[in-house]
């Protein structure tokens, strides 16, 4: 940590973005364009550095630890800044033990499984930290507005997962799902972006458009996954993402938390180490 780490007060409180299990959540209740103590991106960038390097320091001694794993689940609508958060969270994280998986459409060998075969294989192994980029939860979401399966089949879907994430807390790998919510005019803005930005329009997917006309319903399927899946062993928080700096911060703070909380140690010692001369 930096030498003014020990006096720096962070504002960010992640609890003020969980979601409580068992409560109903309002979306379009939940504000995305918040910026909460501070007034401009400028004045964030100390409390992101803060947190950041909590998450540098925490991380070295999980994989020095090898006993315990964090797992980073993250949603969005398109253009929500999946991509973007990964890459100004974990910046300066040892990549060693840090690795990304994102997941599309399912291959037809994929699909020949239970939909939880895929995302199992790239759950965290001991020390690790995994960020989905999409996750099993895409199998209610796009699945569900889009009737890949039927209404009786998803629908199972959230006790499913909550039992396959249980399963997973209880050995060993901590769970934190962050989801980021854009509002529809900022959504209308990244897009246009996209287009307008030559350096952009790789990530330009006409797909995208389609999935707006169902921005309704991937709100609703949005608020079923984080009302039924919000437990208190894998708990869902909702960031407020319409600006980046700030959710960047929040996500930064939530993650730096979590792993304070798993409280990674450096191994013990070897005895004798003190007596070692290294030859020449
Ligand atoms: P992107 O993240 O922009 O590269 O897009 C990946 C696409 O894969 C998105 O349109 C997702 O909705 C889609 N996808 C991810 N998981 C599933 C799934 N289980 N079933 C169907 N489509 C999926
Ligand atoms: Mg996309």
């Amino acid at each position: 940590m930096t030498a003014s780490a020990d006096s720096f007060k962070p504002t960010v409180n992640p609890s003020d973005f969980r979601i409580k299990p068992g409560t109903s959540v309002d979306l379009a209740s939940l504000k995305a364009r918040q910026s909460g103590d501070f007034d401009s991106s400028g004045d964030s960038h100390a409390e992101l550095a803060y947190h950041r390097d909590r998450i540098i320091a925490l991380q070295e001694r999980l994989w020095a630890e090898h006993e315990q794993s964090l797992l980073v689940i993250l949603q969005a609508t398109d253009t929500g800044g999946k991509d973007g958060t990964i890459r100004h969270v974990f910046e300066g994280v040892n990549p060693q033990g840090v690795v990304v998986t994102s997941f599309k459409q399912p291959t037809p060998e994929e699909l020949d499984h239970d939909y939880l075969w895929r995302i199992h294989k790239h759950t965290p192994a001991k020390g690790e930290i995994a960020i989905f980029n999409r996750s099993q939860y895409e199998d209610v979401l796009v699945v569900r507005v889009h009737d890949l399966v039927p209404k009786a089949v998803w629908k199972k879907r959230y006790a499913q997962i909550n039992d396959f994430e249980e399963r997973l807390t209880e050995t060993g790998t901590t769970i934190v799902k962050l989801f980021l919510h854009i509002s529809k005019e900022e959504q209308k803005e990244r897009l246009q972006a996209r287009l307008d930005d030559p350096d952009k329009r790789w990530k330009f997917n006409p797909g995208d458009l389609a999935d707006r006309e169902h921005w309704d319903a991937f709100q609703a399927a949005y608020q079923d996954m984080l009302e039924q899946c919000s437990t208190d062993f894998a708990p869902w928080y909702v960031i407020p993402a319409d600006r980046k700096w700030y959710r960047n911060v929040v996500v930064a703070a939530i993650i730096a938390d979590a792993l304070e909380q798993m409280d990674p140690r450096f191994p013990k010692e070897v005895a004798g180490l003190d007596e070692i001369v290294i030859p020449d």
